[in-house]
Formats: C-alpha cells, sequence, structure tokens
C-alpha cells in the first residue's frame, strides 16, 4: 500500500482486512420472500484477485426494486451465465448470494494495477448484478465501477445515489441522447419520478437546463417541486395522458413505470424530430428466466425490434430500453453535482444493519418517495 496519491486526492489511510478471513453479510440462500434473508459472520472475504481489484469497507447500502426482485429469483438465468458462463457443465451456484447493488465505503485493498484508488479513498460504486453486493461487510469491485464519494455528503447519503445515478445515465445520456451540452430547455418527461431513479434524474436534468415535466401521486408533488420539477402532473387524479396531451411535445420521455404507459406516452413526443422514448421496464429478463437464455433474448429482440420499427415509421420517434450499468466515470460527474450542491441525496427511510429484513419490508410497501439506505458499519 505504497499508493499516496489517488485521481482524486481523496484522505489516505491504511488498515488492513488481511488477518480476517470471514465477514458479516446478510445473504439468500434460496430465492424467495422476506424468510429467506439470512445474517452470517461467515461469508468468505473477498480479497483483491486481479490487478484492478478495489477492496471496500462498506460503511452503508442502499436498497432498490432490484433487491426485492432479485431476492424472488428475477433475472437468475441470465446473472449466472454471466456469473459462470460455464455453469451448464459445473455444478455452480450462487448461493449464499448477497443483495445490495448501492454502497459507499473506504477502501482497503488495491490490486497492483489500479491507478485510480488508494487505501483510505472514501468510495462511492453501484455494483454489476452478476456480482456479490453491498449489504456486507467488504465488497471487491474492478477500479472501473469505483468513484470517489462525494465530500459533502455522508455515508448514508452517499449511499442512496450511485445506482439510481447509473441508471439515469445509461436512460437519459445513452439511450436517451441527453447530456451536460445538449439538456438545455429540451422538454423531458419522467413518469413515477418520486422513486429512487425518479428524484436523481430530476435533479440531474434540471442541472443540465432541461424542462422537466413529471407524474407522480399528489402528495408527492411537493417532494418533486423541491428537487426542481417544472410541471407536476398527478396520476391519481384523472385520466394522465389527457393532462399530458394538453401540454407541449416532449423531446425525450423516461418511463419509470412501464406497464400501458408506452402506449400512450410515445404519442406525446415531437413526431419526426429525435425525440426518445426510454423505458427501465422490459421484459428481457423475465423472458429468459421463463424461455431460457436463447429463446427468451430471441423474443424480446424480436418485441423490441417490432415497437421500434413501428415508432420509427409511423411517428419519426425512437422507442428504446434501457439498463443500469455500472459506470465508475459517470459518478465522478454525479460527485462533482453534489458537491456543487445541484443534486441532494433523498433518503426516505434508514435502517441499521441488524433490520435488513425491515429495509425490504418498507421497500415491499412500495410508494418510495427516494431511497431505504441501510447503516454497515
Ligand atoms: P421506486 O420504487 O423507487 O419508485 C417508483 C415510484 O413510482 C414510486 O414513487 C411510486 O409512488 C411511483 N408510481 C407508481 N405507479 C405510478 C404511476 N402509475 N404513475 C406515476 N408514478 C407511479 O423505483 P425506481 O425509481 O428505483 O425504479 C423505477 C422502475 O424502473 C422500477 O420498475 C424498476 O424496477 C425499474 N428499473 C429498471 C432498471 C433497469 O436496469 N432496467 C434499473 C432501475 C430501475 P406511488 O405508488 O406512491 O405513486
Amino acid at each position: 500500500w505504497s499508493k499516496t496519491l489517488s485521481r482524486t486526492g481523496c484522505r489516505n489511510v491504511c488498515s488492513s482486512p488481511s488477518r480476517l478471513q470471514s465477514m458479516s453479510a446478510w445473504v439468500i440462500d434460496q430465492y424467495g420472500s422476506s424468510g429467506v434473508l439470512r445474517h452470517t459472520e461467515e461469508i468468505p472475504i473477498p480479497t483483491v484477485n486481479f490487478a484492478h481489484d478495489v477492496m471496500i469497507n462498506v460503511s452503508a447500502a442502499s436498497l432498490n426494486p432490484l433487491d426485492l426482485n432479485m431476492r424472488g429469483g428475477y433475472g437468475a438465468t441470465l446473472l449466472n451465465l454471466r456469473r459462470d458462463p460455464l455453469s451448464v457443465v459445473n455444478s455452480f451456484s450462487e448461493f449464499p448470494l448477497i443483495l445490495g447493488r448501492d454502497l459507499s465505503g473506504v477502501v482497503v485493498d488495491c490490486g497492483s494495477g489500479v491507478t485510480h484508488f488508494a487505501p483510505g479513498d472514501e468510495v462511492w460504486a453501484a455494483i454489476p448484478p452478476w456480482k456479490q453486493g453491498s449489504l456486507a461487510e467488504y465488497v471487491t469491485l474492478t477500479e472501473y465501477e469505483v468513484s470517489c464519494k462525494p465530500k459533502s455528503l455522508s455515508h448514508i447519503e452517499a449511499a442512496s445515489i450511485p445506482y439510481v445515478a447509473n441508471t439515469a445515465f445509461s436512460a437519459l445520456v445513452n439511450a436517451g441522447g441527453l447530456c451536460r451540452e445538449s439538456s438545455l430547455n429540451k422538454r423531458v418527461l419522467i413518469t413515477g419520478a418520486s422513486g429512487g431513479v425518479g428524484t436523481f434524474s430530476i435533479q440531474l436534468l434540471k442541472a443540465w437546463g432541461a424542462h422537466v415535466t413529471v407524474t407522480c401521486s399528489q402528495n408527492a408533488e411537493g417532494l418533486v417541486r423541491g428537487l426542481g420539477a417544472d410541471e407536476v402532473v398527478d396520476y391519481t387524479a384523472g385520466d394522465v395522458a389527457e393532462q399530458l396531451e394538453m401540454m407541449e411535445r416532449f423531446d425525450v420521455i423516461l418511463d419509470n413505470v412501464g406497464g400501458d404507459t408506452e402506449e400512450w406516452a410515445t404519442r406525446l413526443l415531437k413526431p419526426w424530430s429525435g425525440a426518445k422514448y426510454v423505458t427501465l421496464v422490459s421484459p428481457l429478463l423475465l423472458n429468459t428466466d421463463s424461455m431460457g437464455v436463447l429463446d427468451g433474448s430471441l423474443h424480446a429482440g424480436l418485441t423490441l425490434h417490432n415497437k421500434a420499427f413501428q415508432n420509427i415509421t409511423c411517428s419519426g420517434v425512437f422507442y428504446r430500453w434501457a439498463f443500469y450499468t455500472p459506470d465508475g466515470p459517470a459518478l465522478d460527474e454525479v460527485s462533482r453535482l453534489v458537491d456543487a450542491g445541484k443534486i441532494l441525496p433523498v433518503v426516505e427511510a434508514q435502517f441499521p444493519f441488524s433490520q435488513v429484513p425491515q429495509a425490504f419490508q418498507k421497500l415491499e410497501q412500495g410508494h418510495a418517495r427516494g431511497k431505504t439506505v441501510v447503516e454497515v458499519a
């Protein structure tokens, strides 16, 4: 641990986990509902094995709908293929499986090729869904998935952001074609804006100068307006499509709700002007779970192709699916926006590590207003 300089000039304090062999974690040993969560002190510590590995002592983690879904087995077919491509012939098992996709913590060890981080750096990250999660004392990731935590946030606050930030970047930037330079005065509609992805996306788009319209329940109006939403439509007060049709057309729609939303939402886009409908709710993983990797991917690919073809030929709008993608450099940009006061964490509920099952129960109740965070250490 001779490194003294990191990309972001974070504090360097060395502390070795090498004496330890096992760690505390919440795991599942089978898929199911709340009863499958088990606390253990006997999970092997994920040590640094590769040159670009960064081992992190987790201070806080947060939960997302994906954790609930993964607890029930969602995506297991595709994720197991990614975890072990030879799983068909090996007796591979993903269990005990650790959930939790977000973390904020402190680097404790680095591979020989790591150039951006050093032990003692305070970092945050979103974890790929095929890797072991953050409801544990330690996580090891590659340095490309990690970023220096905003200095202005506590670990609890920081843990609420990485997954929704990486998802928003994937949807708005990669699929929606927006960025800091191109967003000024663009009209963007966000459906389901009161949850984790929505509350982050409003703030990112406002920081980039876009005009943001959102849909949410009436009792979330104060929250979303406080985060910068320009227009708020209460989806519980009559026909939401009718209310939105009275407004000027949009350049980009980020759909966090799914279901039949796309049937009316694509009509709200400016025709023949490069406008994009991006949904985070796609059937890809459900298809691969029910039909197998090959048939499921093919089926999903055909569905996407047909919808994209229909939209582009009928009204000249792009139809896209977006997926959360871990991305350290994107988090670097978010970190700067947070430290500049342009993005605030939205922590709705906080639980100690001993109450992870209660944190899942909170998530199961739905109606999120931001994020549920777990203090790990
Ligand atoms: P949350 O559970 O945090 O938020 C969902 C929000 O939507 C809640 O605030 C809820 O509040 C609101 N809502 C529910 N129904 C409607 C409706 N009909 N119209 C408007 N608002 C509604 O979820 P996330 O923000 O974390 O994620 C949003 C969706 O995106 C989820 O379905 C998630 O699974 C998916 N997702 C997909 C990813 C991918 O990689 N493809 C990555 C991340 C998320 P209320 O019910 O009180 O109105």
